[in-house]
């Protein structure tokens, strides 16, 4: 765990931009990851590795890697009708990136395509990685991700390098195919329809359904039990996305999540709905104009908001890298603003 040092506020920053988009969840500072339920329990093949594989199992389920280290985040994979495979998302450290390559070799089958979610630091940063080991690899991914990381995330990329080092690099290859809202794209005999959801969780947001599978990669718009990051002030068009999502596919679909073990829509709708939508009741109610602190956000009301989200959305224990409070105080900044349209003392947040 990181602490905050009083004489390195730019690295604070950076911690808590970091942290924030590694999804991580605060609520856990043993730094243990939780296994998925639904997933076999494939002992990992390398001890030196920070990372636990999920190979794909003989009943076609995913296949899940998800890092180890700090806030995990997961990749997915899943088999072609030609024998080969197909990813998606790509790791935020070169560690867990290698770790990742050495995972899909292990299953002996060609990685055919390599699709991304969303263009945020800790889903992205092992593409160059991934596509020099396997450089029949197509990447998959969008417009609008692209023109993101020419500007702001290009910014973002840097500082994981500097929280990183050597273990992260600003350089992502760019992709192969660009691929458009409701686009199909056939990948060894894989059916893969792209859904683009836009800005909410992270601009460029883009979901992969995967019908023969009745699958949906949906990156970081639905992270069950897991404190959602949202300083980029988009919540609102975040639910919006989650009622698409509930109004265009079946309830039962497997969901594959950025972080965490697979779901389906249903639950996970439910959970990442219900979040976002307490978050911003109580934030609406402690920016209110006749509340102690006027329009913007006491430390007794944040305390008094998060105790209640606690109690009625208590998150798995994950991986913190900073002290537990700090994503919260990010994320009550960025919607509080959202709801307010007011900047406040206190908090900074770079992300917005
Ligand atoms: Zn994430």
């Amino acid at each position: 765990m990181i602490k905050q040092k009083p004489a390195s506020i730019f690295l604070f920053i950076i911690v808590l931009i970091i942290s924030a988009f590694a999804g991580c969840s605060p609520n856990n500072p043993s730094g243990q990851s939780t296994s998925p339920q639904t997933q076999p329990a494939t002992p990992a093949t390398s001890n030196t590795s920070q990372s636990q594989q999920q190979p794909i199992a003989q009943t076609g389920r995913p296949g899940q890697f998800e890092s180890l280290s700090a806030a995990p985040v997961n990749s997915w994979w899943f088999e072609t009708p030609d024998g080969g495979l197909v990813m998606f998302d790509a790791q935020r450290t070169l560690t867990d990136a290698r770790a990742l390559v050495e995972t899909i070799r292990s299953t002996g089958k060609p990685l055919r395509a390599l699709f991304m979610t969303h263009p945020h630091p800790d889903h992205i940063t092992g593409f160059g990685t991934v596509k020099a080991a396997f450089p029949d690899a197509a990447i998959y991914s969008t417009a609008e991700a692209n023109s993101y990381l020419d500007g702001k995330g290009k910014t973002l990329l840097g500082m994981n390098v500097k929280f990183f080092g050597d273990d992260a690099t600003a350089g992502v290859p760019r992709p192969d195919v660009l691929v458009t809202d409701g686009q199909r794209v056939t990948v060894g005999g894989l059916e893969i329809q792209a859904r683009l959801l836009g800005s909410g969780e992270s601009p460029g947001t883009t979901v992969y359904f995967i019908p023969s599978l009745q699958t949906l990669v949906v990156g970081d718009v639905l992270t069950p039990r897991r404190v959602p990051f949202m300083a980029a002030a988009e919540t609102a068009a975040w639910l919006k996305q989650i009622a698409v999502l509930k109004a265009n596919y079946d309830p039962g679909t497997r969901v594959a999540p950025g972080h965490g073990p697979e779901t389906t829509l249903k639950d996970a709708a439910e959970w990442q709905t219900g979040y976002l939508t307490k978050f911003r009741e109580l934030v609406t109610t402690a920016v209110d104009p006749g509340s102690a602190g006027g329009a913007c956000v006491t430390k007794a009301e944040a305390a008094s908001l998060l105790i209640e989200m606690r109690r009625a959305f208590p998150t798995v224990e994950g991986v913190a890298r900073m002290p537990p409070d700090n994503l919260d105080a990010l994320n009550i900044e960025g919607v509080s603003y959202e709801l307010s349209g007011k900047t406040c003392p206190g908090v900074e947040n770079p992300v917005r």
